[in-house]
C-alpha cells in the first residue's frame, strides 16, 4: 500500500457573516482517486480551497505528504504548492495571448522547472490535442480548452491534482472523455486526483466517493 497523500482533521470554515461549514475527515492514499460529490452550495469549493492552501481553516488541519500545510510560512507554502499540487478550475483561465504550448511552458517555468518540449508534446498527445500546440485559446472548442488546462495542471507531475468541477462547462460527451483522459494521465505519472462535481453520473467513474451533505 502506498503512502497517505492527503488527510484532513476536524476541518471547519467560517465565512465572515456566513454560516460555519464543517467537513468530515478525509484520508486519501496514493492513486486513490476521489470524487467529492455535492449540490451547488454544499461546500465543494470551500473544501478544495482549504486543501489547496488557498484559505486557512477556522479550525482543523490539512496534511499533504506528511506536511501540515498551514504550518508553512507563506513563501514556503507557495513553493510547496508549486512542487506538489496541480489545479483545475471550472473555467480554464488560459492566457489568451499565448499559444497552447506556451501556456503549458509557463507552468513549467513558474515551478522553476526546465521547459521540456518533449514532455509537453507527450501530454498533449495523451489528451488528444496533438496538432493544436500552436493555436491560441480562442481557436479551440470548450472541451479542447479544458483539456489544455488539464495538460497544464499535470505537466509538473503533481502528487495531488485538485480539480473543482472541471467538467461543469462541458457537454455530456466531453465530460466523460475529460474524466477518462485525466485518470489515464494521472495513473501514468503517479498523480492522485481529488475532483469535485455536482454531476452524480460521475459516481461510478471513481472508486472513492465523498458526499457533501446539503447545508
Ligand atoms: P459549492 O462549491 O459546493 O457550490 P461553496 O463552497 O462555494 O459551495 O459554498 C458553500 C457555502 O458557503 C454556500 O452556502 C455559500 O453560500 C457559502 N459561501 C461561499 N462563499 C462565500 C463567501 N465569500 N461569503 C459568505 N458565504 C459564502
Ligand atoms: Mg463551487
Amino acid at each position: 500500500m502506498g503512502e497517505i497523500v492527503l488527510s484532513t482533521e476536524n476541518l471547519a470554515y467560517q465565512y465572515p457573516k456566513g454560516s460555519k461549514l464543517h467537513f468530515e475527515d478525509l484520508r486519501i492514499m496514493q492513486q486513490q482517486h476521489t470524487l467529492i460529490l455535492g449540490e451547488s452550495g454544499s461546500g465543494k469549493s470551500t473544501l478544495l480551497n482549504l486543501i489547496a492552501g488557498f484559505s486557512k481553516p477556522s479550525t482543523g488541519r490539512v496534511t499533504i505528504l506528511q506536511q501540515d500545510l498551514y504550518q508553512l510560512q507563506e513563501s514556503k507554502l507557495d513553493k510547496f504548492r508549486a512542487q506538489h499540487l496541480g489545479f483545475i478550475f471550472q473555467e480554464a483561465h488560459l492566457l489568451k495571448n499565448l499559444t497552447v504550448s506556451e501556456n503549458i511552458k509557463l507552468a513549467q517555468s513558474l515551478a522553476g522547472l526546465p521547459v521540456q518540449e518533449e514532455a509537453i508534446m507527450h501530454v498533449l498527445g495523451k489528451l488528444q490535442l496533438e496538432g493544436l500546440a500552436h493555436r491560441k485559446p480562442n481557436e479551440l472548442s470548450r472541451g479542447q480548452v479544458q483539456r489544455v488546462a488539464i495538460a497544464r495542471s499535470l505537466i509538473n507531475k503533481p502528487a495531488l491534482l485538485i480539480a473543482d468541477e472541471p467538467t461543469a462547462s462541458l457537454d455530456d460527451k466531453n465530460t466523460f472523455l475529460v474524466i477518462e483522459l485525466i485518470k489515464a494521465l494521472a495513473d501514468e505519472q503517479g498523480s492522485t486526483l481529488i475532483i469535485s462535481t455536482h454531476d452524480k453520473r460521475l459516481k461510478d467513474e471513481f472508486s472513492t466517493n465523498y458526499q457533501l451533505s446539503a447545508l
